[in-house]
């Protein structure tokens, strides 16, 4: 197999660079399935091994065991002291270290050929310079919101102004809407964050860059994907793609390795249609065991049948508890029959296809939102850090679900009691009008990505300017 792609431009070599998390890689790979199937690209992915979590390696290898057609590039990170930040969370750290080992890619990407890289946007501020050094063009594949990459846009613009002037407030993204204070992510509010130096240049980077993709669809955030494109957010902002939701790949290794998949599949298959609520916080969220405690008795309280996948660290390697330890005695064997409660790794996609679920209380990571919009379930939006209150404000504009405001997210110290987690469920899963809604947007996130749709001539239009850049 030739290294070097189609030389005469009919496949373009795209080569993917996504970072660390499953978070940033899950929406890598979909993007690499859909350019190497779908769109006649030659794609490559660039693996930095060994991962971060053992989800991230199951996922890398599962991918390359299905899609012979996509090429492994693997590169090794240069050594990194990470004594240099204690107590920063792992992924953040990742970050870093490949954001350091960046000038390794200049050879990688020559010994390839490619045509085009895509770089997550956590690497972004060191790797278009890298790509541009040897001709490539860059774009970025922006892995959150509409909403987020607008207000990643005009952060440092918004710092430029309020210089000296006492924290970060609410921020008022032009063209979008104002972000209040609360949901700015909290590592922002400390300029000396590892997380805020990477966010401040990558933001300012974006300029930079051939154009940006992003994991949404027109009709989900409308105003603020033409806010993008326009040049109200930032002047000069580079082509907008909207490439969501990107869809489901699925790999027969991870597969194999989900908890008996025919277990929670075949629990689901029993319930009535729209009965369920699934829960999980996505694949890196702590919740701190008092909370735990108290969503366990909200969800028993509220009557519920409900499937829930709990997480109570943030590195899987590290997640040793029992589930009986963490939920308390005699929970599991109250809500036997009408629970099923588990700690491993499930095929979210599959379960949130199911028509037992009727509603999704979800973090809002937003590879969740867009899974739950691509199933039209309605979601209740429990945001717990980062972009996470972001995305949940899209969630309830988009007519996506619910979102109670007054819940408290990582580091906050007000518990959520189990009777408001009960009752705020209660009223979202009585709520037909919720449900029509998100089975309308499921509909147009199907004719988005159809041939012909917007989601589809975006990637369409991408692939093209990836051609003519031979
Ligand atoms: N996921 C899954 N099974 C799990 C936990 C997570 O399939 O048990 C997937 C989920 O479908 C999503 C990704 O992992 O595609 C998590 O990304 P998201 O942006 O929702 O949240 P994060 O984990 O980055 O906070
Ligand atoms: N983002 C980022 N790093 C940057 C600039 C932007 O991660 O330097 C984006 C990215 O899309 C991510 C979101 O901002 O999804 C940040 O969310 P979060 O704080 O939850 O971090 P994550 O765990 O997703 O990396």
């Amino acid at each position: 197999m030739s290294t070097t792609g189609d030389r005469t431009g009919a496949r373009p070599h795209v080569v993917l660079l996504p970072s660390a998390g499953m978070g940033h890689l899950v929406p890598f790979t979909r993007l690499a399935v859909t350019l190497s199937a779908g769109h006649g690209c030659d794609v490559s992915v660039v693996a930095v091994l060994p991962t971060v979590s053992s989800a991230e390696s199951r996922h890398l290898e599962a991918l390359f065991a299905a899609r012979p057609a996509v090429r492994r590039l693997d590169v090794r990170l240069a050594p990194f002291d990470e004594s240099e930040f204690p107590g920063a969370d792992p992924f953040f750290l990742r970050f870093e270290a490949m954001r350091r080992s960046a000038p390794l890619l200049g050879p990688l990407l020559a010994a390839a050929g490619a045509a085009a890289l895509v770089t997550d946007v956590a690497l972004a501020s060191v790797v278009l310079p890298v790509a541009r050094e040897r001709g490539v063009p860059c774009h970025v594949l922006f892995t959150s919101s509409a909403a987020m990459l607008s207000f990643c846009a005009f952060f440092p613009t918004y710092l430029n102004a309020s210089r000296g002037g006492g924290g970060v407030g609410d921020v008022d993204v032009p063209g979008v809407y104002r972000i209040p204070r609360s949901s700015v992510p909290q590592a922002l509010h400390d300029p000396k964050h590892l997380f805020t130096q990477q966010f401040v240049e990558n933001g300012r980077g974006l300029v930079d860059a051939a154009g940006i993709l992003v994991n949404t669809f027109d009709a989900l955030e409308p105003e603020t994907i033409a806010a993008l494109r326009e040049g109200t957010v930032v002047p000069g902002f580079p082509p907008v793609f909207a490439v969501g939701p990107l869809l489901p790949a699925r790999f027969p290794a991870e597969e194999e390795h989900a908890r008996d998949p025919a277990d929670y599949m075949r629990w689901l298959d029993a319930q009535p249609a729209l009965s369920v609520v699934y829960v999980s916080f996505g694949s890196r969220n702590a919740i701190s065991p008092d909370q735990l405690r108290q969503l366990a008795a909200g969800l028993e309280v509220s009557g519920h049948r409900f499937l829930w996948v709990v997480k109570s660290t943030v590195v899987d390697r590290d997640d040793a508890a029992g589930l009986g330890e963490l939920l308390g005695d005699g929970f599991l064997e109250r809500v036997q029959g009408r629970a099923l409660v588990t700690k491993g790794w499930v095929e979210q996609e599959e379960i949130l296809q199911h028509v037992s679920v009727g509603l999704f209380l979800s973090h809002c990571g937003w590879n969740s939102v867009t899974e739950a919009a691509a199933s039209g379930v309605p979601v209740l939006a429990w945001p717990r850090s980062g972009d996470q209150r972001i995305n949940a404000a899209v969630v309830a504009r988009g007519g996506l679900g619910a979102w109670e405001e007054r819940w408290s997210w990582n580091g906050e110290e007000r518990l959520v009691s189990g009777e408001e987690v009960a009752e705020k469920i209660k009223a979202v899963m009585a709520d037909e009008v919720a449900g029509k809604k998100a089975a309308k947007l499921g509909g147009a996130a199907a004719a988005a990505t159809a041939i012909g749709g917007t989601t589809y001539l975006s990637l369409a239009e991408f692939v093209g300017r990836c051609r003519d850049s031979h």
